[in-house]
């Protein structure tokens, strides 16, 4: 982990957009890393800012799932969705990545709504499933080919990479209060502070929801299956490299971070019927998180007296499977300031 630095250097500020000048980020989790890789390897000196590191906020946490859950609007999404997996496909072919192409299977119990399906337009190899080679009580399916971040590996893969291309990384141990006070260091800061915008921008659109999960030992299960209509909540399993996930919980508008018993025993129960192969795992620790959960994405310029804010955040239950789709059209911004 990058040691803290001061947050505040006295430099003279530089002009805004092209390669070679200074930009800030704010936020260290999955959306600014992304952001980073793609700013610093594109010529600019790239300080990213962060009261956290990336282990202690949702991006460490998360599944690591490519799949567009709980965010909107659903035209940017779908755009930002394929630009990611077309780049997490090319990662994929380097074991050292931490990306993985895994079978999704996605089951439910009435026959499905195009529009449920939406997302599979991103992606290139998907099929219904015929309704014989359904599990018992399900009758619908698909099954498609995506990519799995395995975020204990993937994400010390984006922070090499960033640092590598030039990057420096201050976790300042506190949130910063006002992003005019940077921009005496750069003319563009990139805001990519998940829920914490909810504070620092006064974002009353912004809401959690809240996510408990079951990390288990991997007992050799390479597909990843959800079943997003049982009746005792959504269940999911995703199949890592070296554990599994069990979801999930969606508790829109709680901040509550404690781990609920209750949950955990349902977690278990829904997912054994899902993954039969679970008997065989053995947990290894609960996890509850945040999701930085918006109406719309806010992607998007803000323009100040002392310079341009391009604001990143609120990508719900797929950070992820956004990230270089945001990335991409961060930089895109950034080259027009
Ligand atoms: C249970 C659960 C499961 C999930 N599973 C998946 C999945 O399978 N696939 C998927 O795509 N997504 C998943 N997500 C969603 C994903 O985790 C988030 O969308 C993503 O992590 C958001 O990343 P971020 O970088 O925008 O924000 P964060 O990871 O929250 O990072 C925010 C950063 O900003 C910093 N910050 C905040 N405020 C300030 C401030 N004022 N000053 C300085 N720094 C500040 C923080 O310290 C942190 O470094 C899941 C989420 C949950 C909760």
């Amino acid at each position: 982990m990058p040691s803290s630095k001061a947050l505040y250097h006295s430099e003279a500020p530089s002009a805004a957009g092209a390669a070679g000048e200074e930009v800030i980020i704010l936020g260290g989790g999955v959306s600014g890393l992304t952001c980073g890789i793609l700013l610093a390897e594109s010529g600019r000196h790239v300080r990213l800012i962060a009261q956290k590191h990336w282990r202690e906020t949702p991006s460490g946490k998360a599944g690591g799932l490519w799949l567009p859950y709980r965010i909107e609007p659903r035209d940017r999404v779908l755009r930002w969705s394929a630009q990611t997996f077309a780049v997490l496909t090319e990662l994929a072919r380097d074991p050292g990545n931490g990306v993985l192409l895994r079978e999704q299977i996605e089951l439910y119990r009435d026959n499905t709504p195009p529009e449920r399906v939406w997302w599979l337009a991103a992606v290139p190899k998907h099929r219904r499933i015929p309704p014989a080679q359904l599990p018992v009580g399900y009758r619908d399916g698909f099954s498609a080919l995506v990519p799995v971040m395995d975020v204990p590996l993937y994400m010390p893969r984006l922070e090499r990479r960033f640092l590598a291309a030039g990057g420096t990384i201050d976790i300042a141990g506190r949130a910063v209060d006002s992003i005019d006070s940077l921009f005496g260091h750069a003319r563009v800061i990139i805001n990519c502070t998940g829920l914490g915008a909810q504070t620092l921008c006064n974002d009353a659109e912004l809401k959690p929801i809240r996510g408990q999960l079951l990390r288990m030992t991997n007992p050799g299960i390479d597909r990843c299956t959800a079943d997003e209509s049982h009746p005792l909540g959504i269940a999911y399993v995703i199949a890592r490299s070296s554990d599994v996930i069990l979801g999930g919980t969606a508790d829109l508008g709680s901040f509550d971070e404690s781990v609920h018993a209750d949950s955990r025993q349902r977690l278990l129960d829904v997912n054994l019927q899902l993954e039969p192969r679970l008997r065989e795992a053995q947990a290894i620790e609960d996890v509850v998180c945040l999701r930085p959960y918006r109406s719309a994405v806010r992607l998007e310029v803000e323009h100040r007296p002392a310079g341009r804010i391009i604001h990143n955040y609120g990508h719900g239950g797929a950070g992820f499977t956004v990230s270089w789709g945001c990335a991409m059209e961060v930089l895109q911004l950034l080259q027009q300031c």
